[in-house]
This record gives C-alpha cells, sequence and structure tokens, in this order.
C-alpha cells in the first residue's frame, strides 16, 4: 500500500517521501508507536517508493508528496503480497521471539547488491522481539549499513531495545489515528459496514488492530444498550422504575466472565458517548465527536445531560469499570450505574 493510501501518520509520511525524493532517506529508522496503527504498512510503503518501477512523477505532482510508489507495478504489487527478492520482512515465528539465524540471515543478505530493485529495504516487525543477542547480531549492520540497504525496525516498545540499537536509528514517531481513519481503514480493508466501524473505532484509542480485537465481541450491539440505558436515564428519574428499566437491557452471557468482558465494553461505549454528549452540550468542535453517526440522537439528549450531568456521569462509568475489575459482580455494578447516571 503507497504511502497515499496510509491513513494519517501525515507529517511522518509526508518526511519519508520527501526524504525519498530528495534520497537523504536514514539508512536505519525505527518506527516507533501504539500497535495497530500502520507502521509495518508504512514501512512497506518506504519499500515501494524506493522500488517502484513505474516511478510516476505525475502522481508525484497530484499529491503534492515526494516520492511514492504506484501500488500496481508488478515490484509494487510483489512488495506488498511479500515476494520481492529486494524486501525482507523479519517476524517473529511461533515461539514468538526473532532469532538470531534470522537475523544473521538478513546481515548476509544485505550485504549484495539488490537483485532488481534500486535499494533493498529489510523490515524487522514487532523488532522487541529480538533477544538482546539477536540485536547484537544486527548491530554492526546498523552502524554501517551496506550502501544499497536501509534497514527498517518497527515496533511499540522501543524501551525495550538495547540503547545501542537505539542510537542507530532515526525514530520516527507514530501517533494513535483518529476515529474517522480508524473507522476508514476497517471499512476500506476488513469489511466492516459503516455503522459497525464507527463503533468499533469510537472504543479503539485510534488503533486498527484494537478494534478489530474487541469486534470478538459485538460492539455496535455494546453502544446500543450504552446507547439505551442513558436514554432511560434521561427519561426516567425515580430510582426503582429506573432500576425496573435497566432489567434486561444488559443481555445475559454466560460464563460470569463473558459477562464481565460484555459489560466493560458496553461501560468503554457509554464513556465514549458521554464525551461526545460533553463535547455536544458545550458546543466544542464536533469534528472532536467519536460516535458522529449518532450525532443526532446524541444532540437530542442533551436536553437532559447537559455538560455537567455527562462529566459526573462520565466518572462513575469510570468507578464502574473499576469496580468490574475489581470483581464485583456485573449485576450489582449496573444496578449502582443506572441509579448514578
Ligand atoms: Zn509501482
Amino acid at each position: 500500500m503507497p504511502f497515499k493510501e496510509i491513513a494519517g501518520h501525515a507529517r511522518v509520511v509526508t518526511l519519508l517521501s520527501n526524504a525519498i525524493a530528495r534520497e537523504t532517506l536514514p539508512p536505519a529508522m525505527l518506527f516507533a508507536g501504539p500497535a495497530g496503527v500502520g507502521k509495518r504498512r508504512t514501512a512497506i510503503a518506504v519499500a515501494q517508493a524506493l522500488n517502484c518501477t513505474a516511478h510516476n512523477v505525475s502522481v508525484k505532482a497530484a499529491t503534492g508528496m515526494g516520492a511514492d510508489g504506484c501500488g500496481t507495478c508488478s515490484a509494487c504489487v510483489r512488495i506488498a503480497r511479500g515476494a520481492h527478492p529486494d524486501v525482507l520482512v523479519v517476524e517473529p515465528g511461533d515461539s514468538g521471539s526473532i532469532k538470531i539465524e534470522q537475523i544473521r540471515d538478513v546481515v548476509d543478505r544485505s550485504n549484495y547488491r539488490p537483485f532488481e530493485g534500486r535499494r533493498r529495504a529489510v523490515i524487522v516487525d514487532r523488532a522487541d522481539a529480538m533477544g538482546p543477542e539477536a540485536q547484537n547480531a544486527l548491530l554492526k549492520t546498523l552502524e554501517e549499513p551496506p550502501s544499497a540497504t536501509i534497514f527498517i525496525l518497527v515496533t511499540s516498545a522501543p524501551d525495550t531495545l538495547l540503547p545501542t540499537v537505539l542510537s542507530r536509528c532515526s525514530r520516527m514517531r507514530f501517533g494513535a489515528l483518529s476515529a474517522d481513519d480508524v473507522a476508514r481503514v476497517l471499512v476500506r480493508d476488513h469489511e466492516y459496514d459503516e455503522k459497525d466501524a464507527r463503533a468499533a473505532a469510537a472504543d479503539a484509542d485510534g488503533s486498527v488492530g484494537r478494534a478489530i480485537d474487541a469486534s470478538a465481541i459485538d460492539v455496535t450491539e455494546a453502544r446500543d444498550v450504552a446507547q439505551k440505558i442513558l436514554a432511560l436515564a434521561a427519561r426516567v428519574s425515580d430510582p426503582s422504575r429506573r432500576l425496573e428499566g435497566a432489567k434486561g437491557l444488559v443481555p445475559v452471557k454466560t460464563p460470569l466472565a463473558a459477562e464481565r468482558v460484555y459489560l466493560a465494553a458496553c461501560l468503554r461505549s457509554m464513556a465514549s458517548l458521554l464525551r461526545d454528549l460533553g463535547i455536544l452540550a458545550g458546543q466544542a468542535d464536533t469534528r472532536l465527536l467519536a460516535n458522529v453517526d449518532l450525532q443526532a440522537d446524541l444532540q437530542h439528549l442533551t436536553t437532559t445531560f447537559d455538560s455537567r450531568r455527562s462529566h459526573r456521569a462520565f466518572a462513575a462509568v469510570d468507578e464502574a469499570l473499576i469496580a468490574l475489575d475489581q470483581n464485583v459482580n456485573p449485576k450489582v455494578v449496573t444496578n449502582w450505574l443506572v441509579l448514578q447516571l
């Protein structure tokens, strides 16, 4: 996937793209940032921009960027598929670690001229899975990389790497994606429909990977439940009627552990909704909304959930999450929360 298709990270992507166009790309780089935000994809895009055979000048002009791969020539396609002889990706095997032999192998191969591309790219994904031995095996090469090879270490835990390794790499910092970007990637690359993508993205802390993991539970349903509970609290103030109304709103899951996980998902959705209510009630920038698709419904809720009530409710949800974490029974947590909203 070329630079122009990378979601978010505009600053880093522009920097890389311009550096490639000017031939000033650092030979050893560290892509550091949260898991699931597109660091590896960006590393692949670097390899494509370096080796694209179309090298289309009009693409550069059209995007206003520096170099980029076309994404469709034979080189770009094979790089994306992991089948290009000059783009080597090292990643942990079944053992969960990157073995010293894997590093020795790419170090050996990096000493030869590229077979067909302009620059060889060695991408070490989850570089933190290298033990000290494997890192040391890489060290000398990072110090004096062969002229036709670049190294990209990708990690969400840069501080676990040896200081000697870190000091030899130019660090590119990747931040979390916006909820908007996460939703867009889920729809484009992971077959989500718009509504599910929105719900998953609102609760994913800017990580596509996390959104997908969380989808193991039905986040759309969890958000519906959260929304219904808020609507109930807005409509009914009498405590016993509220408790009565809340019965059956949270679906019963077995075993209890599943109920706990499910309720936690509902509560995180509720926190996200309350944050949005705070934004709407305070007439802040609506571009900050995580649940844009529910804006009309939420706007309606602000007639009872003003800023103060939203903030108070948000704090209660936070407490409920902590209680859940400390093994308080999910039903007890739900009942307590319903009365706090
Ligand atoms: Zn290409």
